[in-house]
């Protein structure tokens, strides 16, 4: 018996996340030394975690027998504070992909429909389908979201819209006016998600606002992260910001302890360091700099990115990519993301960068 048959023909359907190849599996599959080798496909930030988020963490370890706080307290006190909302107004994920799937199992069921754009960030899709409801993709524009599509594309049936501000992995950014002016048209009775996971690496005058917009626009959930710039990707640990009401039906959906005790304490000490996320701000205009410079002395086209990450055009990427594979550098191949022709790389060290700039160079060379 094929006991895939079991399950519903939706879940069959879902194609699996293909996520950054691990370190240590490159080092086994090409026998390279891990230290020899740089990963940059997963969007981390290379300048590692928090000296007060390390501390927390240190702290914190002694008490891991116990549950951690279901309700995350403390750390509610500090995203209230920080963001100026109230603390009936957040829900804590195990990482911002846990409140995307919260948002889709609270509000989807089959019969419903999710509208994203085409080559937007993956999850959209996969808590859209694991819920049975149907996925809307609205064709990019030169790579960009259009809203204007997203708009036309809404039917009676359309509950949730997810938008990546700035997306993934093309690095594009919608500007605050064009946001706004669409969030106006969209009907009250449809929840519009703004996924803002590299919102910390926009500048001051491009940041976002939305979360000022939270009281006219009831009907928006904005999406954060501390994966990011703020180091903690293997904690797990990002939050939602909306009305009572819709945190109310999130949380019914959420799992009593989806947020672990170390990820609450290091995050509590992440939003107590802005010197750190300032450093990595820094750190990452350096970076993008150094990797599009890099790009233009190759001749090669990049989409520009207003994130910690760049997707650039190659002849036979996926030749290239084996090859920088082999060379011990990680990117993404992003042909999933209906771009056979690219490859996304995240921004590294200084050291990191001119590794992988070296590499290319090589290999585009012999091409
Ligand atoms: C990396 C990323 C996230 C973060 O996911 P976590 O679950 O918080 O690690 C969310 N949205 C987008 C678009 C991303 O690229």
């Amino acid at each position: 018996m094929n006991l895939s048959s079991l399950a519903p023909d939706y879940i069959r359907a879902i194609a699996p996340y293909q996520g950054g190849k691990p370190i240590s599996e490159l080092a086994r599959e090409m026998g390279l030394n891990e230290a020899d080798i740089v990963k940059l496909a997963s969007n981390e930030n290379p300048l590692g975690i928090s000296p007060k988020a390390q501390m927390a963490i240190d702290d914190v370890i002694a008490d891991i027998a116990r549950y951690p706080d279901g309700n995350s307290f403390a750390l509610r006190e500090a995203v209230s504070q920080k963001f100026n909302v109230a603390p009936n107004q957040i829900v804590f994920g195990n990482g911002s992909n846990d409140i995307l799937e919260l948002a889709a199992r609270a509000f989807l069921h089959a019969g419903c429909e999710a509208i994203y754009s085409q080559h937007a960030f993956a999850v959209y899709p996969l808590v859209t389908q694991a819920v049975g409801a149907t996925g809307v993709v609205v064709p990019a524009q030169n790579y960009a979201h259009d809203l204007d599509g997203f708009l036309t594309a809404i039917t009676p049936r359309t509950r949730l819209i997810f938008i990546a501000n700035p997306n993934n992995p093309t690095g594009t950014l919608i500007a605050k006016a064009e946001l706004k002016a669409f969030l106006k048209q969209v009907p009250k009775n449809v929840l519009v998600v703004l996924d803002e996971a590299y919102d910390e690496y926009l500048s001051a005058e491009h940041k976002s606002e939305a979360i000022r917009w939270l009281n006219e626009f009831e009907n928006i959930i904005i999406s954060r992260t501390f994966s990011k710039a703020y180091g903690l990707a293997g904690l797990r640990i990002g939050f939602g910001l909306m009305h009572a009401d819709v945190a109310d039906m999130l949380n019914r959906v959420r799992q009593p302890f989806n947020v672990n005790s170390m990820a609450q304490a290091a995050a509590v000490a992440s939003l107590a360091d802005d010197d750190f996320v300032a450093r990595s701000y820094a750190a990452n205009q350096a970076g993008m700099a150094q990797l599009t410079q890099g790009f233009h002395k190759l001749g090669l086209e990049y989409i520009p990115s207003s994130a910690n990450f760049v997707s650039f055009k190659v002849q036979d990427a996926a030749a290239v990519n084996q090859l920088l594979l082999q060379n011990g550098v990680i990117v993404r191949p992003i042909a999933n993301y209906e771009m056979p022709d690219y490859l996304r790389v995240s921004v590294g060290l200084f050291s990191e960068n001119a590794r992988f700039l070296q590499v290319l160079e090589h290999i585009i060379n012999k091409q």
